[in-house]
C-alpha cells in the first residue's frame, strides 16, 4: 500500500509533466470533460472489432513468452485487480514474462492504478511507468488492455483534430497481438474519442466485466493443468 502511494506520488509528477507537454493545465487534464467529439468518427474507421473468448485469450497468453498488461479505469470499476493478479501468477508460474504498464492519467486519480495493483499484492518490480516500458511493446507477444481506453488510443499520435492529440500513449498497438477487455463494442473512453486500436488487424476484443473475464481466464489456465494431470 505504502509503495503504491509513493509510486502514485511519482505518477502525479508525471501527470504534471504530461499536461505541460499537451499545453493544457493540470486542472484541465484532470477535471475538464473533453468537449470535442471524436476525431476518428465511425466513418473514418477501417476494419471492424473482432471478438474473442476469454478462455482462448488466456491459453494464448499462457503459451506466450511475454505479456504486458495495461490497466485502466474499468479495472478499478470492476474491482478485478485480485483476479487479474491470480491470472498473472499462473502465467508467471508457467514461465511467461509479465509486466504492468501504468499510464500517468489511467483511471480517475493520479496514481490510482499503482494503488490498485499494490492492494492486490502485485510486486513493485513488476510495475513500470510509461517512459520505462513503452519501447518494450514492440518486442512483446501480447498486450492485454484491461479497462483502459484513452491511454492506448493511437489517434493521440497522429490525428491533429483529436482532443487527445499530443497525449503520450502506451504503445499497446505495437505488440505482436493485443487483447482488449471491455464490456461493450464500440464504446469510447473518458474523452469520447473512438479508439482506433480496437479496429487494428492484430487486436481482439474480449467483451465482459473485467473481474468476470479475469475469473474465466484463471479457470481456463487451471483447466490446462487439470487436463495434463
Ligand atoms: P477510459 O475512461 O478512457 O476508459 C475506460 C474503459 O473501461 C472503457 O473502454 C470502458 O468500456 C471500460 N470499462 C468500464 N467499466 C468496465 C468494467 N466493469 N469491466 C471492463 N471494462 C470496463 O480509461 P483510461 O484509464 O484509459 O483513461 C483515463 C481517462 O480519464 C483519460 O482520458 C484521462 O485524461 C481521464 N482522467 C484521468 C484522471 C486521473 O487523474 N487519472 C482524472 C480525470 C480524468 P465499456 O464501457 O465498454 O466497458
Amino acid at each position: 500500500m505504502i509503495s503504491g502511494m509513493v509510486v502514485g506520488a511519482a505518477g502525479s509528477l508525471l501527470t504534471i509533466l504530461m499536461a505541460q507537454a499537451m499545453n493544457r493545465s493540470i486542472l484541465n487534464v484532470l477535471f475538464k470533460k473533453f468537449t470535442v467529439e471524436a476525431a476518428g468518427k465511425p466513418g473514418a474507421i477501417v476494419g471492424e472489432e473482432k471478438p474473442a473468448q476469454a478462455s482462448d485469450a488466456a491459453i494464448d497468453m499462457r503459451y506466450a513468452k511475454s505479456v504486458i498488461i495495461v490497466p485502466g479505469y474499468g479495472l478499478a470499476v470492476s474491482q478485478g485487480q485480485q483476479k487479474l493478479y491470480d491470472f498473472v501468477k499462473l502465467l508467471v508460474a508457467a514461465g511467461v514474462s509479465v509486466k504492468f504498464a501504468i499510464h500517468p492519467v489511467a483511471g480517475r486519480m493520479p496514481g490510482q492504478m499503482d494503488v490498485l495493483l499494490a492492494e492486490a499484492g502485485v510486486p513493485y518490480d513488476m510495475i513500470f511507468q510509461l517512459a520505462d516500458i513503452n519501447d518494450q511493446f514492440a518486442t512483446t507477444d501480447v498486450a492485454l488492455v484491461i479497462g483502459a481506453n484513452d491511454v492506448v488510443n493511437p489517434a493521440a499520435r497522429t490525428d491533429k483534430s483529436s482532443p487527445i492529440y499530443g497525449m503520450p500513449i502506451l504503445n499497446a498497438d505495437k505488440a505482436k497481438k493485443c487483447y482488449v477487455v471491455k464490456r461493450t463494442a464500440g464504446g469510447k473512453g473518458y474523452s469520447g474519442v473512438v479508439n482506433t486500436l480496437f479496429y487494428l488487424p492484430d487486436t481482439l476484443m474480449i467483451y465482459g466485466d473485467a473481474a468476470a473475464v479475469c475469473g474465466e481466464m484463471v479457470e481456463a489456465v487451471k483447466s490446462l493443468g487439470a487436463a495434463a494431470a
